[in-house]
């Protein structure tokens, strides 16, 4: 296994309430030219989880900070307008998010949490996870 120290979120960039599965996301990267889904982990409106590409593997999710990483996404980040960043996590997602943190945490010794904004110029994940409960689980 690869090591693993830190765990970045993501949203699919999709508008509030608009499911998206793994297949529609892995058709997206493949049309970048990209192996297939960049993320490790998909979570879907109702809260369920997804598998993407293997953890063993490095991921395709923020430029620069692949190695080292994986990366976990949540179904939204769009208001229903598909063009304003919002946080439009569901209860069910936010508490499935917690849990998948916490079990990265565990399974790996993460040294940090974080979204992909803190690396980019973009939204992403449309909340600041410093200032999230998923930011502060370590
Ligand atoms: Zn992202």
């Amino acid at each position: 296994m690869r090591p693993i120290k830190e765990l970045i979120w993501h949203c699919t960039a999709t508008p509030e309430g608009r499911e998206v599965t793994v297949k529609e996301i892995d058709a997206w990267h493949r049309a970048r030219g990209w192996s297939g889904i960049g993320y490790h982990k998909v979570v879907y409106l109702d809260g369920t989880v997804h598998d993407g590409r293997p953890e063993a593997q490095i991921g395709a999710h923020v430029e620069g900070h692949n190695s080292g990483t994986i990366g976990y996404v949540y179904v939204g980040g769009l208001a229903k307008d598909a063009k304003t960043p919002k946080d439009t996590r569901t209860p069910a997602q936010r508490a499935t998010m917690i849990a998948l943190t916490k079990a990265a945490i565990a399974k790996y010794g993460l040294k940090k949490v974080s979204g992909h904004n803190q690396y980019a110029a973009k939204a992403c994940p449309s909340f600041d996870v410093r200032k999230d409960e998923l930011g502060h689980l370590l």
